[in-house]
């Protein structure tokens, strides 16, 4: 049995978006900018593709900017507010503690040019209170940065009533959209956002292309200079095949998302309750907001490293904290957000189903997680203290 229930790192792509890509690399390879048919072939695929995405999210297509993935869009959405900002002499930013490191790492970058960054909590549940944020909103705030569902515990934040604030206070909204696009229902107009960052790799498009949508007046700053593709906002030959493959999945992601997520919810939900009965073990983050095939517990006294190293062998590709800090021995920055001590943030792992999932496979997870935790704890010296009274049990 191979079961791959990691779609929170990446996903496969669809039969429907492979097709595309093929047919557009075969076909429409000419260069977008070449002004002969053959290029302008390529640049029609383009601009159909940016309609198509720009539909499902409720923008126009001149809002949506191509870019080479989430973390590109991240980039680019935090440095272009932090730009509009600085010209209004507001350099104050607020994000939350649970981000993705594209966000993280771009805010430490612009602490050191000057920017004042407060990060919300987002309490034991994993989402944020927007009372909270209100009072943390200043005169110079010129940014508020908040995800939609987080990759790692996938609790999904009110991001409406966020929007609906910061419209309120005159200040720029951006959202990492994305473990949620193609997967929630998404309405930018609705919702208040003004910047919102989508990857093609997390809704079965492929790896290396995702948009910024960016609201008519909000201005971007280019990050790659050179020519002036992308409405001068992004240099470089467009990735034609990409964009096609990745609007052609969210395209089918979009129609299929009720009926995608009415066969999650069970799925998961049941999944929860199986890995509930290992004693000593507790889900991470809100079990009802979060993201229709998100698991992610911590189990008292293992590793989260040799748990999947065994689920492995078992054939289970899971995850433990996010794919770019596994194989680093800090825990996950999200578990330690919702306030996991360092050692039980270590015995985490996450499961996260994809749409083809089904119950036998959801009954084999469980069934193996248990036996594989009852092993780890069988010669885990941390698990004998825990089990003796020597130390105290914490979950
Ligand atoms: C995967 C992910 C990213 C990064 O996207 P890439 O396309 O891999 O660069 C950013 N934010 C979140 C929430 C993610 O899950």
């Amino acid at each position: 049995m191979e079961i791959y229930a990691d779609n929170a790192a990446t996903t496969k792509m669809s039969r429907t978006a492979t097709e595309a890509m093929m047919q557009c690399l075969e076909n429409q390879y000419g260069n977008p900018s070449s002004l002969y048919s053959l290029g302008q072939r390529a640049k029609e695929k383009l601009e159909l593709s940016r309609e198509e995405i720009a539909a499902v999210i409720g923008a126009s297509p001149k809002e949506i900017t191509f870019t080479s993935g989430g973390s590109e869009a991240d980039n680019q959405a935090l440095r272009s507010a932090a730009a509009l900002g600085k010209k209004a002499g507001k350099k104050h930013i607020i994000s939350t503690a649970f981000e993705h490191h594209a966000i993280l790492h771009t805010l430490k970058a612009l602490e050191k040019e000057g920017f004042e960054v407060t990060l919300l909590p987002v309490h034991e549940n994993g989402v944020v209170r927007v009372n909270e944020l209100e009072e943390l909103l200043r005169d110079d705030t010129c940014l508020v940065s908040v995800m939609f569902a987080n990759n790692e515990i996938g609790t999904i934040q009110p991001i409406r009533e966020i929007g609906a604030l910061c419209r309120s206070h005159g200040v720029l909204f951006h959202t990492d959209a994305v473990q949620a696009v193609g997967h929630l229902p998404i309405d930018v107009a609705a919702d208040n956002i003004d910047l919102l960052s989508a990857s093609g790799h997390k809704f079965h498009g492929p790896k290396g292309v995702g948009f910024l949508y960016a609201r008519r007046g909000v201005r971007l700053t280019s990050l790659i200079e050179g020519g002036a593709q992308e409405r001068g906002k992004r240099a470089g030959t467009e990735n034609v095949a990409g964009v096609a493959a990745m609007a052609t999945a969210l395209r089918e992601a979009a129609e299929n998302m009720e009926a995608n997520a009415a066969h999650l919810l069970p799925l998961r939900d049941r999944l929860i309750a199986g890995l509930r009965e290992i004693p000593h073990a507790e889900l991470n983050g809100d079990a009802e907001k979060r993201l229709p095939g998100n698991v992610n517990f911590c189990f008292e006294g293992i590793e989260g490293e040799s748990l999947l190293l065994l689920l492995d062998d078992r054939g289970i590709c899971a995850s433990s904290g996010s794919a770019c800090t596994s194989g680093s021995l800090d825990p996950s920055h999200v578990l330690l957000a919702i306030g996991r001590v360092h050692d039980v943030a270590h015995g985490s792992l996450r499961l996260t189903l994809g749409e083809d999932a089904t119950a036998e496979e959801v009954e084999y997870i469980i069934q193996n997680v248990k036996e594989v935790v009852e092993h780890l704890r069988s010669f885990s010296p941390v698990w004998r203290d825990l089990e003796s009274g020597k130390a105290p049990h914490i979950l």
